[in-house]
């Protein structure tokens, strides 16, 4: 695999690219007529702007909530016409910014796009990635990147996990899931996960080291949550929403955290989705329900990735990647996300 840790600093200006575009608002799951691959040529560059040529791109459920017109409360909504935002990293291929050399590693957020003209002034500042031998470029997509953070500061921060405890993480197999589970057997906590497969039960039991993993496909996750959950969770951290966090509101002890990093299970909803039907266990237990957005603690930014780059750099990070070939292949390993066809961070492979 090349990236910016390899040898390799082939910097070919291209002429032209391809990008992908939303051109109509998906009703529940996204189709392929949703998005249109285009083809644009390439701006002559003004002072102070350089162009990126994209080695990958992530896809990120939360994408899916701001095709909606009417996100309100997150991000707002991509137009019509516009490249969805994304993180990716890539090559600076050509520069007239003094502060950002040809051939420098940039990690941004400019979407589904083979290349991006950036200039530091984006709502989403870009960074530039230290090279380094042991570490690939698409790390910075999952570890060492936003997917890293959020599992490290909703863990740390919001969910103020501590050795003992019990947390229970839901998505287990996935990117930020994945990572929480690893993240909390390290700081001596009990895991018990829920994942959507047998052989991803097998995984986070046996590679993230999880004490207990139900598969919620089974049955019903408020029968199977309990059975496993002994004398009751502290922590919950949520990626899932819906059945799963009235299972948790059922089996958490009293003042408890419940971490609110994401709903999955109702972004392909058109209607505003339900409370939790068992929501005043919430007062009853005395349980704190706390949301957060990773950019929020991105402070947090130089701690986090040290610590994480130390558990990776060990192998004591697993980190599994989940890819995709190319652009024209984003509209499927998107809707993939929402039927659990990812183990780990999904990415797209751009051009290599
Ligand atoms: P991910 O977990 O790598 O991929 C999504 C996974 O969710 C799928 O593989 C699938 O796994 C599971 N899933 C999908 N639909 C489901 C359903 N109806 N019920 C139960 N599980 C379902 O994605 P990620 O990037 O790590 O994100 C995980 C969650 O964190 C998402 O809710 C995302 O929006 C949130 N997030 C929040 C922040 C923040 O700043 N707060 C940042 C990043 C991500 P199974 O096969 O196990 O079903």
């Amino acid at each position: 695999m090349t990236g910016c840790s390899g040898s390799s600093t082939a910097t070919v200006r291209p002429n032209k690219w391809q990008e992908i575009r939303l051109v109509s608002y998906p009703v529940g799951e996204p189709h392929d007529g949703n998005f249109a691959l285009v083809e644009v040529e390439a701006p002559d560059l003004e002072v102070g702007e350089y162009l990126v040529s994209n080695e990958w791109i992530s896809l990120d459920p939360a994408q899916r909530l701001r095709m909606n017109p009417n996100s309100a409360g997150y991000l707002p909504p991509f137009r019509l016409g516009e490249v969805p935002a994304s993180w990716a990293v890539g090559r600076v291929v050509s520069s007239r910014n003094p502060s950002v050399a040809v051939g420098a590693c940039v990690l941004h957020n400019s979407g589904w796009s083979e290349c991006a003209v950036l200039n530091g002034c984006e709502s989403r500042p870009p960074r530039l990635i230290d090279r380094h031998p042991a570490l690939r470029s698409v790390d910075f997509l999952g570890p060492l990147g936003w997917p890293g953070l959020t599992a490290y500061a909703g863990l740390f921060d919001v969910g103020r996990a501590q050795p003992g405890e019990t947390v229970f993480v839901s998505a287990a197999a996935g990117a930020v899931g994945g990572m929480v589970v690893q993240l909390a057997k390290a700081r001596g906590l009990r895991v018990v996960a829920s994942v959507g497969t047998r052989e991803k039960a097998d995984l986070v039991g046996r590679e993230y080291g999880a004490d207990a993993v139900v598969c919620y496909r089974d049955g019903d996750i408020r029968e199977l949550l309990p059975r496993v959950a002994g004398n009751g969770i502290d922590i919950y951290f949520d990626n899932v929403g819906g059945d799963h966090l009235e299972a948790a509101l059922a089996s958490m002890r009293p003042y408890g955290r419940i971490v609110l990093c994401g709903s999955i299970a109702s972004y392909n909803d058109s209607e505003a989705g339900r409370a939790p039907a068992n929501l005043f266990l919430a007062t009853a237990k005395g349980l704190i329900l706390h949301g957060f957005l990773a950019r929020m603690y991105e402070h947090r930014w130089d701690e986090f990735s040290d610590h994480m780059r130390t558990l990776v750099e060990r192998g004591q990070m697993k980190a599994p990647m989940t890819v995709v070939e190319g652009l024209e292949a984003i509209p499927q390993g998107f809707r993939k996300l929402f039927s659990g066809g990812n183990v780990g961070k999904m990415v797209v492979r751009i051009g290599q």
